[in-house]
């Protein structure tokens, strides 16, 4: 038996035989071999062709399997190939006399290096897709098909790393789970495999001697553990603890329909958390209540400038016309600290989660808030809407934030512009903000506690180094502490407080809560109908 740690990108547990993926190369075509640059060029030309009509074949299999989230990739690809830049540094290439071939690799390699060496998660993550599209291209002038193996029976595949293409033309019904040596937790590889709910794991190495195509394997998505060729002992474990998942899983659509409350009647709402439209139907299935959380900074990723009002717009109505009348909170965007965005054009900083983020962009930049805020009242006249404020430490910013509400109201006012009147009320994710939560309590009209962030500022403790795990105590009672006071104070003055950090989904802390009084949880649609199991219990 070989155990191999791994970092889990989805959770969910699979054992099955092991199929190893090794992707065959095809010829390569030297420069010493090149044709004429003119000739060169248009073979280039012909493969560029053939790779966008393979990736719009993928892009209708995409929305069949995985939807629009999962399609709009191979949208992105296609676009990647069209790129200006991309050609011109292909092109000149081949002018130099470098085979087509040679040509997309380098090509491929220097737009990739160039996403590599970018601060912000999201573009570092999409050198995968350079080196995915220069691949294809490459692939189509060596007359190389689409290289996936044709799965006959359901396996385990272990892969150096899988490409988004590779991912999406794989048979997923026969895929139990992917393990990869490369990849990160935002490749899309990785969002792929959450979106199809298949157990996936990062960084196995899966060059281990023992590791053999047919062998059993299990991938543990819950304690990141790749294990081949399990003992008696370890068999015998994950058979119970598969059939415990499936068993809980049965059990977990019973909770659709049922009321979120103790067995002696305290009730408490819950709510889901999204990034965008897309998630709606998960919401729908999961039965949440409300959504205590849109985060709406992913409007603001992977684009090349500020969305505008209309697009804004659009998708916030889309979200309160989709869940029918019930509470929405939608918070304003979170840019800064690890969402850095280039063309927000922000200054590098020593310490970015403690620099220009969320609120303090808005403040010093107003008009990207007033953009937003009318996109959002503009929308609030199509379903319960509240606007909740982040990153709050001071009474004042909340002060300036509703005199700007103000503004924009009266401005849509005069321009005979419809709205709604949506409840504006703040994330509790800074101590401070906890601690003078007897003051902010009187200046708006809920509380949310951002207990990700809550937790990084009350322990001092990065959220994002993996390395300072052990030194974040999830359940300091400093963090409690300050989310009873906060708790309390909203209640001492009439208004209501929820949860949208992570911890909210933390069962072990579940009845504490509820002893707090917390009146909302907002929880990953993934997390919800189990926690409405645990409130059930108690
Ligand atoms: C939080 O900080 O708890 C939170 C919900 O916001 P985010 O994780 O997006 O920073
Ligand atoms: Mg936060």
């Amino acid at each position: 038996m070989v155990s191999l740690k791994g970092k889990s990108v989805c959770k969910g547990i699979a054992k099955g035989p092991l199929l190893l993926f090794v992707p065959k190369g095809g010829e390569q075509k030297s420069s010493a071999g090149a044709l004429s640059p003119a000739e060169e060029l248009e073979r280039l030309s012909a493969a560029c062709e053939k790779a966008k009509t393979q990736l719009s074949v993928l892009y209708d299999k995409a929305m069949e399997t995985a939807g629009e989230d999962g399609a709009f990739l191979f949208e992105v690809h296609q676009m990647m190939i069209d790129d200006e830049d991309f050609q011109d540094a292909m092109k000149e290439s081949v002018e130099e006399g470098l085979s087509a071939e040679e040509s997309a690799e380098a090509a491929g390699q220097q737009f990739a290096e160039v996403f590599e060496a970018m601060d912000d998660e999201y573009f570092k993550a999409r050198s995968a897709d350079m080196k995915d599209i220069a691949s294809r291209i490459v692939r189509c002038l060596r007359g190389v098909e689409d290289d996936v193996p044709a799965l006959t029976r359901p396996v385990i595949i272990a892969a150096e790393d899988l490409t988004p293409s590779q991912t999406i033309m794989l048979d997923k019904d026969k895929v139990l789970a992917f393990v990869t040596k490369k990849g990160s937790e935002n490749s899309h590889t990785a969002i792929l495999s959450r979106m199809l709910g298949i157990p996936a794991l990062i960084g196995v190495d899966i060059y281990d001697e023992n590791l053999e195509d047919g062998i059993t394997v299990i991938a543990d998505g819950n304690e990141g553990v790749f294990i081949a060729d399990p003992d008696d002992e370890t068999e015998e474990l994950y058979a119970g603890k598969i059939e415990a998942l499936e068993k809980e899983k049965a059990s977990l659509s019973e909770m659709i329909g049922l009321p979120s409350e103790t067995r002696d009647g305290r009730k408490v709402k819950l709510f889901a958390n999204i990034g965008s439209p897309d998630d709606l139907e998960l919401v729908k299935k999961c039965d949440a209540e409300g959504i205590g959380l849109f985060r709406s900074e992913f409007l603001y990723l992977g684009r090349d400038d500020f969305p505008d009002e209309e697009t804004q717009f659009r998708a916030y109505k889309e979200v309160l016309e989709g869940m029918n009348g019930k509470n929405v909170v939608i918070r304003t965007m979170d840019i800064g600290a690890d969402k850095k965005v280039a063309y927000f054009g922000l200054p590098d900083e020593e310490n970015p989660a403690l620099g220009m983020r969320a609120i303090r962009i808005c403040l010093t930049r107003p008009e990207i808030l007033k953009t937003q805020l009318r996109a959002l009242l503009r929308a609030s006249a199509f379903g319960d809407l509240s606007i909740m404020y982040l990153m709050i430490a001071s009474l004042s910013e909340v002060e300036e934030l509703k005199e700007i509400f103000r503004q924009v109201k009266e401005e849509l006012d005069s321009e005979g512009i419809a709205h709604g009147e949506p409840e504006q009320g703040i994330m509790i994710e800074t101590p401070a903000a906890a601690l003078i939560s007897d003051e902010l309590a009187k200046a708006v009209d809920f509380f949310s506690i951002g207990t990700n962030d809550l937790t990084q500022y009350t322990l001092a403790v990065d959220r994002q180094n993996e390395e300072l795990d052990r030194f974040c105590d999830k359940h300091h009672r400093a963090v409690l502490k300050l989310m009873e006071m906060a708790a309390k104070n909203a209640h001492e003055n009439g208004i209501w407080v929820g949860i949208c950090g992570e911890l909210g989904a933390d069962e072990s802390l579940t009845e504490e809560f509820i002893r707090m009084g917390i009146d909302e949880l907002s929880v990953s649609p993934a997390a919800l109908l189990k926690l409405r199991k645990k409130v059930r219990s108690i």
